[in-house]
């Protein structure tokens, strides 16, 4: 059977080996990072809290994991990996109930998630609407409800074409708008449940992610609109996963950087790995190659050679700088804080930082032995605006020590969550904090080449970059960039987020997708009788099919979407 060379072991790297282990294909792959599996869905263990017991630490993570009901490829493959008495790591996923959206000096809303199925959900819904209407205007409220049924009925060519060279920010009218309107409306949803800039991101892609969310709250047989592992990552998802693929005999090769594509003949000849601990430099050969590194890493490997064979792929070098900084930073806590039962948003920060609280999701995880053993719960947050100044500090994230993220992330925490009197979270709290170890400072190298297509200030951007693991945000008039899985490089592959898919967002459920895509067009060329991977549209009412066909002909005749209701 053909050998086929997987160049990075995220979740995209991960799932073509799984998928390809699966048809019967011979599999290695070659990761970086030299301990652990699954890139940026990680968690780690933190460093010096091993104290109790020298192998038990307490659980950190580059940033929280979320699985939206609409998933259905990343989830597919989770339903293959086995955990024994018939179980799979998909039975580890587990619903939350609400998303609370904080707000400083206001009670917080907190919805509930799906569909209201007890006289209390019902509750929370007038309750929280009630709370908002204070601060929303009606005709706030009109106009926003006016914009998602324009894109519950616009035909797909409108977002191919019109969604997507408009901003979110632009298309909600944001800009003239409250600041209510903008933070719990426009940025709300949006903030939390996809890592996107609403400013910058594409209305194609955010518009479609928020509706599918919609759609599942909507859902009375949806009970799954925000699904979460019940234990850390690593242990609920990865290890399982990583000990399947070498027990199916792929080979995962911890620890080695891909430093280049060898091109002969038309085709990839090699990739050069090296080992990151000896400084080895060893050929690596197959029949086909798996490009599945992030764009900005994927950039570096674009040369001369590569390009001669596909010019198309100068556009990865474009997209690199299309990344934003995305990290996680955890508190843990020696008192029982369990917020709501779900995500949290908090509206007022002007770092645009989402939480969740673990522990109360993780009923067999035992903490006790971990830390110092005073540790009870977890609150996990993400930091994604690192380029606006704190409310406290007033600098940005990226500009701040380690020890200064701390310390305004926790004032904004307490800022939106200490109301009324009522203090939720005090510094007496912490007993440990974690911040992404991917936060230091790196330069990205540049090629040539890079030099040559991207602006100076882009090159600069990418010199001082600190994250080392940015994630891509989808930007206006992009997707014609974004590469398809199959290039045509007759035995060369990507599968990553950045790829078209019908996910059109950096999410696992994308870095799945693209992995079944690759996975597909290999078994295609290789002549393998193997079943295809399935693929999945989106999801689109049949009630509103009706209503596209009218826009679809509207479109064709060069209007403009109208209300036909
Ligand atoms: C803070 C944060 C929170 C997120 N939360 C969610 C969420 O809740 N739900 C969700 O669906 N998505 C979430 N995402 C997005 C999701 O994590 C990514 O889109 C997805 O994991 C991308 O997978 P990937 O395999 O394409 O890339 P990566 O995860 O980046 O994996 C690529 C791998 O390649 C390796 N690599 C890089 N360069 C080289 C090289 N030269 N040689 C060898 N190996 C290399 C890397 O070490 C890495 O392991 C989040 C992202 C961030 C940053």
């Amino acid at each position: 059977m053909a050998k086929v060379i997987v160049l990075g072991g995220g979740v995209a790297g991960m799932s073509a080996a799984h998928e390809l282990m699966l048809r019967g294909f011979t599999v290695e792959v070659y990761e970086r990072n030299p301990e652990y599996v699954g890139g940026k869905a990680r968690s780690v263990n933190v460093p010096g809290t091993n104290i109790i017991d020298p192998n038990l630490f307490l659980p950190g993570e580059h940033g929280f994991r979320f699985f939206p009901g609409f998933y259905k490829h990343i989830t597919a493959t989770m339903k293959t990996i086995p955990l024994g008495n018939g179980k799979s790591v998909y039975d580890n996923l587990v619903s939350t109930d609400t998303v609370m959206i904080a707000q400083a000096g206001a009670l917080p809303l907190v919805m509930p998630d799906n569909f209201p199925t007890s006289l209390k959900d019902v509750a929370e819904i007038f309750y929280s609407m009630m709370v908002a209407s204070e601060e929303l205007t009606k005709e706030d409220v009109e106009f926003f409800a006016g914009r998602v049924w324009q894109l519950m009925t616009s035909c797909k060519e409108r977002y191919a074409d019109e969604y997507e060279s408009i901003g979110w920010w632009e298309y909600t009218g944001a800009s003239t708008r409250s600041s209510a309107y903008q933070r719990l409306l426009v940025e709300g949803l949006t903030r939390s449940l996809v890592a996107c800039k609403a400013q910058t991101a594409s209305t194609k892609t955010v518009g479609m992610i928020f509706l599918q969310l919609i759609y599942l709250m909507l859902e009375p047989k949806a009970q799954d609109t925000d699904r979460v592992l019940n234990a850390p990552t690593n242990d609920a998802w990865l290890y399982p996963w990583i000990d399947y693929l070498t027990l199916k005999g792929v080979k995962y090769f911890k620890g080695y950087n891909v430093n280049a594509l060898l091109t002969a003949n038309g085709q990839i000849s090699g990739a050069t790995v090296q080992n990151i601990a000896t400084g080895e430099i060893i050929n690596v050969v197959g029949d086909y190659y798996v490009l599945s590194v992030p764009v900005e890493k994927a950039a570096p490997l674009m040369t001369q050679a590569i390009l001669d064979l596909d010019p198309s792929l100068e556009n990865i070098i474009t997209l690199a700088p299309n990344v934003e900084w995305m990290n996680g930073i955890q508190f843990y806590l020696n008192t029982q804080v369990d917020l709501n039962r779900g995500h949290t948003i908090y509206s007022s920060s002007n770092w645009a930082l989402t939480s969740i609280s673990q522990k109360q999701f993780w009923p067999g995880y035992d903490l006790s032995k971990r830390g110092n053993g005073k540790v009870v719960s977890v609150l996990s947050v993400d930091i994604s605006s690192w380029y606006t100044n704190g409310n406290f500090n007033n600098k940005p994230a990226q500009d701040c020590e380690p020890d200064e993220i701390k310390d305004e992330v926790w004032k904004q925490l307490k800022q939106e969550l200490n109301i009324d009197g009522k203090v939720t979270l005090s510094d007496d709290m912490i007993e440990f904090w974690y911040l992404d170890a991917d936060i230091q400072p790196i330069t990205t190298p540049i090629t040539p080449l890079m030099k040559r297509k991207l602006t100076a200030e882009e090159n600069a951007d990418l010199q001082k970059e600190m994250d080392l693991e940015p994630l891509l945000v989808n930007q206006c008039d992009t997707w014609e960039m974004r590469p398809n899985s199959y290039t045509m490089i007759p035995n060369l592959f990507l599968a990553s987020d950045y790829v078209k898919t019908n996910t059109d967002l950096a999410t696992m459920e994308g870095a799945n997708e693209a992995a079944r895509r690759a996975v597909n067009n290999i078994i295609k060329v290789s002549g393998s009788k193997a079943d295809l991977c399935e693929i999945w549209p989106m999801y689109n009412p049949l009630l509103l099919v009706p209503f596209q066909a009218i826009d679809k002909k509207h479109f064709n005749n060069g209007l403009k979407w109208k209300n036909v209701f």
